[in-house]
Formats: C-alpha cells, sequence, structure tokens
C-alpha cells in the first residue's frame, strides 16, 4: 500500500480526504499515532453501491451527474439532493459510520452540492420545486401564485434542458441560486450540528475549496484543502485564500498538482513562508492538458523529508533571488551568480535557503562560506568546487537551489 510506505517516510502529522472502511488500514494509523480524517461525498450510494434515489434532478426529471464526470466509470455517478430526505439521512448515516471508525475529521468532497449543480440545470426534484414556492412567497410576497410551481412555469415558458448549459436568460434564476444556496447551507448547518452531539463535539469540517475560496458555503467548514494547477505557483489567489482563512480562524491548505521537482520543491518552500503547510506531495494527481493521460508524482523522500522536517522544527527559511539585498547578479553574460556575503549571512541556527535563479537556461553559480550545509535540491546537477579557503563554489543547472545550512 503506497500510503503506508509514504507514512513510514514522511511520518505524517495527519492524512486528510482519505476514502477508506477498512479497520485494518485505519488500525495501522493509529499504531502511528496519525490524525485522519475520511471522506464523504455527493455521491453516496443509496441501494448497494448505485445512486438510484434522492437524488438531484433536470428539469425533465433525469438524475444529474458532474460535467467532469461525464466520461467516469462509476457505479454511482448521480449527486444527492440536499431538499430531499433520503439523502438527508444518508449524509448523516454514513458521517456517524466515519465519526465510528475514529476519524478526526470529516472531509466534504464537492461539497457545493445543489448550489453547484445549478450550473448544469439542477435541482428541480419534488422537494426543491415546493421548498422554492415557499422561499418565493416568504422573500417576495405577492411576487407569484399561491400554487407557483417553478418547474411547470419554466416549461410553459420553452425553457429546456440546454438552456441551463447555455446560459440562456431563464426567468427567476437569480433567485432559484440563492435559494439552492441557502438549502446547501442549511443542509450543512444541520447536519454538522448532528455530527457535534453525535461525536461529543469532537469533530472537525474540511472541505477541497475550489482556488482557496471561502463562500458562503465553504464558510461551513474549519479547513479548506485547495489545488494548485501546475502552472499556479506565485498567484495571488494563494495568499489571498490562506489571509482570508485566517481573518475567518479557519485553515487553508493547499496541494499542488505539477510533477516538476523543482516546481513541487519551490510550492512546498512558499507556503511555509506564506504561513501554512502545502500537502506531501506524494500521490499527487497530476493532469496537464500537453500530456495524454494524468499521471501520479511521487515526490522523493530524499528531497522532501529534510525539508519537511525543517517545517516540523520551525526552521528558518529564506528566499533569495534579484529582490532580495543579497548581491546576486549576473558576473558573466551566460552566468548568473548569487554571493552569499558573510556579514549578511550570520547564521544562528539551521536554516534553509533558496535560490531562484532569473535564468534557468544556462549554469548558476553560489558561492557560499565555507561552513556545513546540504544541498537539498537539485539532487544530482549540482556542481560542488571548492573555490578558495573559505568558500565553496555551487554550480547549479536550472533554476532553483536550495540548501540547508546546519549552525
Ligand atoms: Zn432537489
Amino acid at each position: 500500500m503506497s500510503t503506508l510506505k509514504m507514512l513510514d517516510i514522511y511520518k505524517p502529522d495527519r492524512l486528510d480526504w482519505m476514502y477508506c472502511t477498512n479497520e485494518s488500514q485505519l488500525t495501522e494509523l493509529r499504531k502511528r499515532n496519525i490524525k485522519f480524517s475520511l471522506a464523504i461525498n455527493p455521491q453516496i450510494p443509496d441501494s448497494g453501491d448505485y445512486t438510484v434515489h434522492g437524488r438531484i434532478k433536470d428539469i425533465e426529471g433525469n438524475k444529474l451527474k458532474a460535467p467532469w464526470m461525464q466520461n467516469w466509470e462509476q457505479k454511482n455517478p448521480y449527486w444527492g439532493c440536499v431538499n430531499n430526505p433520503i439523502f438527508q439521512k444518508l449524509f448523516i448515516k454514513k458521517t456517524h459510520q466515519i465519526i465510528d471508525l475514529g476519524a478526526y475529521g470529516v472531509f466534504v468532497d464537492d461539497s457545493r452540492l445543489n448550489e453547484q449543480a445549478i450550473d448544469w440545470g439542477g435541482c428541480m426534484c419534488e422537494f426543491c420545486i415546493p421548498g422554492f414556492t415557499k422561499y418565493m412567497h416568504e422573500n417576495y410576497p405577492g411576487k407569484v401564485e399561491a400554487n407557483f410551481d417553478y418547474r411547470k412555469f419554466l416549461i410553459e415558458n420553452g425553457i429546456k434542458k440546454e438552456n441551463f448549459i447555455k446560459k440562456t436568460n431563464i426567468p427567476f434564476w437569480s433567485e432559484y441560486k440563492d435559494y439552492q444556496e441557502k438549502s446547501v447551507i442549511q443542509f450543512l448547518k444541520r447536519w454538522k450540528k448532528d455530527a457535534k452531539i453525535y461525536s461529543g463535539n469532537n469533530i472537525v469540517f474540511l472541505t477541497n475549496n475550489y482556488k482557496g475560496k471561502w463562500s458562503n458555503v465553504y464558510k461551513q467548514f474549519d479547513v479548506g484543502i485547495a489545488e494548485v494547477p501546475a502552472n499556479g505557483l506565485k498567484q495571488k489567489f494563494i495568499v489571498d485564500g490562506i489571509e482570508q482563512a485566517r481573518q475567518l480562524n479557519k485553515k487553508q491548505f493547499y496541494t499542488f498538482s505539477s510533477d516538476s521537482d523543482a516546481d513541487n520543491v519551490e510550492a512546498v518552500l512558499d507556503m511555509y513562508l506564506l504561513g501554512t503547510t502545502l500537502v506531501i506531495p506524494w500521490d499527487v494527481y497530476v493532469d496537464l492538458k500537453s500530456r495524454k493521460k494524468p499521471t501520479r508524482y511521487y515526490g522523493e523522500p530524499e528531497i522532501y523529508s529534510p525539508i519537511y522536517n525543517a517545517i516540523r522544527e520551525n526552521t528558518v527559511i529564506e528566499t533569495v533571488n534579484k529582490k532580495n539585498n543579497y548581491d546576486f547578479s549576473q558576473t558573466k553574460s551566460e552566468t548568473s551568480s548569487a554571493r552569499i556575503g558573510s556579514k549578511e549571512n550570520k547564521i544562528a541556527s539551521s536554516k534553509i535557503v533558496k535560490y531562484e535563479f532569473q535564468d534557468s537556461t544556462n549554469i548558476n553559480t553560489v558561492l557560499v562560506e565555507k561552513e556545513n550545509f546540504r544541498i537539498i535540491y537539485p539532487k544530482n546537477k549540482s556542481k560542488i568546487t571548492v573555490d578558495s579557503q573559505s568558500q565553496t563554489r555551487i554550480n547549479v543547472y536550472g533554476k532553483l537551489l536550495v540548501i540547508k545550512y546546519e549552525n
């Protein structure tokens, strides 16, 4: 089992977003004192392995799949409706199982539920439609008839399922969106209340929040985990997500969907500098548009173990690039160089320094005072030359060099 291997190498504090009901596997986690959250999603099966009842429906009464799952071969493709009592009970029952399995948290994968299904023309089921009539009467008195049936009304006005995908102007659609958002929030609030009682107020609520956003639905959770795309390093949304989480007294973590060692190392260090932690890059789903098939990335422990150990020890991490005060200048046209002067670089304790080079096509050179250091990245491509009695010259191919200095 790849996960067990990872646990023994990286010794993480927690394991999140896991689908597991296997008691013996969970026992392995308990033996290692690793906390775990277990995942739940809108596709909890209701009939054996299948999703038959309590599902989101479109205007024609068809059950709905998420658009990105259209070609996935699943026995349980259909999303549950938060207004349907069958699904409500199912969600609570599954959560009780998760709590009974000893999870510290319950992770809702795709927690937008009905609010997201709005984009696919849902939900127009036999529970959502009367609920909307009630919503309209309460919020917009006199605007619709007492026996208003939104689904019938749309059909009579010539609206078909295609109109939702094409984002045609649909009457009362913004009211319907608001109603569905409120439905999801109410559903999550009730579910959380039940889970707190069942667990003796000892449960954490986690979700994947797209781009680290804290929308009204995501705000129902304590922890958000968002994926940073392969080209998403150093983007503003990362900082915004962390900052917003801090203001809301929540926690924001990120995963990084890239199979580049250099970019993953950067991501781990950047997240730490921003005050959060990158989920250990092990068994990461990587879907690059240039590739034919999605792949998985397994970060080499040789690179990441020292970094995560340093993070656990609250080691200082510094970034050196052209913006810093260090003398980091092109010495030759084909060679850029970073020099660490002894005065600026009094090393108090162990620390990690990340050197970012503007030019990754040539050899970059870093001169360091002779001291105890260890090159963490790159593993094979750096060439170490002792330049003089006091300095070491490190030649690097590529855009990144990471060194750990020991005191
Ligand atoms: Zn519904």
